[in-house]
């Protein structure tokens, strides 16, 4: 592997910077690069941000290989990033603008139509039902700037207060759990600090599959770790650990509150720590007193001989690291559950130390980038659009009038869903996601897609099921075809680099957010909003005096081949340690709260919204299905090498025993249903799943017909990973 990619780096050229001479809207001034070169970007699919090498022979990207000298990957990339060149020269991507006639199809317009309708349709909306009837909902995909701008053109220009993302569906739990503990929405840790623990626990995290390039990072670990996996399933990072604790499915908090108990009961907690820098033990203490390991038992299933173990390991070991990921964020109470775990961290002084912390691993390449600056549920910053000083703040640093910047936060994306039922939403925007595939409850969104008087999705494929839905589509350029930022799960802020042309007319969506704001009349609002570099200056500016503040990164160039993770202020305040390339926050004990200790919250664990049933009596698990397969597969399923990897057939994974009692043998057709609808799927039979339960990959179009509509209360994120289900043979189901 290594020669290979010695001969391609010989083959292509030297690593260059060349692009940065590109000028001029992408998608119609053509990217220029050196006939033969080697491009440093960083990878568009997950949170890793893997560092990418893109090969240029003649002037054209013709390969991938990852680099070798990077602090993130160390010359790793899982099956999607070798393959990240392939979905933009899909046939499925969107050339051209569409425009729905008086007929009911979608027909080539200009870019000028486009606009127009789009503007027109908008401001009717807008006109005849106010404007909160107008909504967006963007995503994590795109590159920070282009987030910025689309939140800034939105909210500052166009008057839209309603706008979400869909990192909703990934990352809001997080967001709120840090924010309440922490004083800031911070994950503290680098990726160093996989390599460094000598106890890892890993909740509700297929780390195998879902981050395969942050698994490797714990094979490397030369400690002999204690790698523990609390998970329903026995997933392959479960198989791979040296303890699995099979839990019940949504039993996570109860699990959490006795391992805190054990831990304080044990004597494992660590006093100085918790007395200089938190908030809330002695209530914590007298709360979790109640959770028991023989209630704990008995309501998560995990013996109370597992249960102490494990509390035991984490209070002994030295270098504790605990992470988590979409099983505990997609929940009905991940919030509580994200800060129990933040809790068990405490409590343990396993924080600001290497090997440490409470980690929230997010999913898409750019949702860290989103959480500061989507200017959605946050004013940019990670501020509140309802404290004055905080748009005060912002007002001057864009050099706007007070008032430019709305009161009133956003609905987030569940009730943005909830206004289109109520008719209060009768326009939408949505930018580079796949509403009708990806939200809960899918033939619920479909059909309410259908009723708003405008939709416009702006996307680089014309082909996605909510494309399909939309009155007009606007073209897209895609990651490798426009220049930006993305912040990955560790907060480093790397460069998206530019090395293909958009397809057809496809336009950056900077470009379109540019042309957008024109055709409203606010573009002169946002003549400083110039280029992807200006704007990075703006958030450069805006970041000033944050706990994330990175007004020490001079520009782009500054970013080098490797990033820097946020903090980076001209002068580094007591507790940014570390070399430019890995920083942990919270080595002096010092938080972002007013008293700069952490706080202590739990609350009392609640049933998940739908209960099994007779008519319904499994637990439906939803997840990543392979490491080769993305979210909706819109790009990975461009790939026929990637397509290889994943089974082609919808499955569902079932426990032998239910396999027998249902008379339904391995790769037999069966039948899912819930009460909101059913699928076709290939029976998989393993004991890989427990009893009572089944698990289906999330990334079939079909999986969200099934699933349920709750939210957490704090954060909105809604709870993919539990609904009631039945499962028949499908020769049954159909006599
Ligand atoms: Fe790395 Fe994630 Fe890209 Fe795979 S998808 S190469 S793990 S960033």
């Amino acid at each position: 592997m290594i020669r290979l990619r010695e001969r391609l780096r010989r083959r292509t050229g030297p690593l260059t910077d060349e692009l940065e001479r590109v000028d001029g809207p992408v998608g119609q001034v053509p990217v220029r690069l050196a006939p033969d070169a080697v491009v440093r970007t960083v990878c568009g699919f997950c949170s890793t941000g893997c560092s990418l090498d893109v090969h240029v022979r003649d002037g054209s990207a013709v390969n991938v290989t990852p680099t070798v000298d990077h602090p993130v990957n160390l010359g790793m990339a899982c099956p999607k990033g070798w393959e990240a060149l392939t979905p933009l020269g899909a046939p499925s991507r969107a050339t051209a603008p569409l425009v729905r006639d008086g007929r009911g199809r979608l027909r080539r317009a200009s870019w000028d139509e486009a606009l127009q309708v789009t503007v027109d349709r908008f401001r009717a909306v807008q006109r005849d039902h106010g404007p909160d009837a107008l909504a967006f909902l963007s995503t994590g995909q795109i590159v920070t700037e282009e987030m910025a701008l689309l939140g800034a053109v939105a909210k500052l220009g166009m008057g839209i207060v309603h706008g979400d993302g869909n990192t909703r569906q990934c990352m809001a739990t997080s967001v709120v759990a840090y924010k309440e503990c922490f004083g800031f929405d911070a994950p503290p840790y680098t990726y160093a600090d996989f390599e460094a623990s000598d106890v890892i626990v890993l909740i509700g995290s297929n780390l195998c599959v879902a981050h395969p390039i942050m698994w490797e990072r714990i094979v490397r670990n030369p400690h002999d770790p204690t790698i523990v996996v609390i998970d329903p399933r026995r997933t392959e990072t479960a198989m791979a650990s040296t303890e699995h604790v099979a839990l019940r499915p949504k039993s996570d908090l109860t699990l959490l509150y006795g391992l805190a108990h054990l831990v304080i009961r044990d004597g494992f907690v660590d006093d100085a720590f918790v007395s200089e820098h938190t908030v809330g033990f002695e209530g914590f203490t007298t709360f979790v007193a109640a959770f028991t390991p023989e209630r704990v038992a008995a309501e998560t299933g995990v013996p109370a001989s597992q249960l102490e173990t494990l509390a035991a390991t984490i209070g002994r070991g030295e270098r504790v690291s605990l992470w988590w990921t979409m099983g505990v964020s997609q929940s009905h109470e991940g919030v509580r559950a994200a800060q129990a775990i933040i809790a068990l961290a405490l409590l343990t002084g396993n924080i600001g130390r290497p090997g440490t912390g409470a980690n929230s691993i997010t999913g898409q390449c750019n949702a860290n980038g989103s959480r500061l600056y989507s200017n959605t549920s946050s004013l940019f910053g990670g501020r509140s659009f309802t404290d004055e000083g905080d748009r005060a703040e912002v007002e001057a640093v864009l050099d706007m009038p007070p008032g430019t910047v709305p009161d009133r936060p956003s609905w987030a994306y569940d009730q943005i869903v909830e206004g289109i039922a109520s008719g209060a939403i009768r326009g939408l925007w949505v930018i580079a996601t796949n509403t009708a595939h990806s939200w809960i409850n899918q033939d619920e969104v479909r059909d309410l897609l259908d009723r708003l008087d405008v939709l416009v999705v702006q996307d680089m494929y014309a082909t996605t099921d909510t494309a399909q839905l939309a009155d007009v589509v606007l073209p897209a350029a895609g990651w490798g075809e426009k220049e930006g930022t993305f912040v990955n799960s560790e907060r480093r802020i790397s460069r998206v680099r530019r090395v293909a042309d958009p397809p057809g007319e496809a336009l950056s969506d900077f470009e379109i957010f540019k042309r957008v704001a024109a055709a409203w009349g606010c573009g002169d609002q946002f003549e400083a909003w110039s280029s992807p570099e200006a704007v990075f200056g703006i958030l450069k500016r805006l970041s000033a005096g944050r706990p994330h503040d990175f007004t020490g990164i001079d520009g782009y160039a500054h970013l080098g081949h490797r990033g820097v993770q946020w903090p980076f202020p001209v002068d580094p305040p007591a507790g940014v340690e570390g070399s430019a390339d890995e920083r942990r926050l919270f080595a002096d004990g010092r938080f972002f709260t007013p008293d700069r200790r952490a706080r202590f919250v739990w609350d009392e664990p609640r049933r998940p919204a739908e209960a099994t049933s007779r008519r319904y009596p499994f637990t439906l698990l939803t997840g990543r299905g392979s490491s080769s397969q993305w979210h909706t597969g819109t790009r990975t399923s461009t790939s026929a090498l990637l397509r290889s990897l994943a089974p082609a057939e919808p499955y569902v994974e079932l426990h032998p025993d239910d396999a027998a009692a249902l008379g339904v043998a391995d790769h037999e057709w069966v039948v899912v249903t819930s009460a909101r609808g059913s699928l076709r799927a290939r029976a998989y039979v393993t004991a890989t799943i427990g009893q009572g339960q089944v698990f289906i990959p999330m990334h079939d179009v079909q999986t969200n017909r099934l699933t349920y509509p709750s939210f957490d209360p704090h954060s909105r994120q809604p709870s993919y990973k539990h609904a009631a289900v039945a499962v028949r043979a499908l020769e049954a189901w159909e006599r």
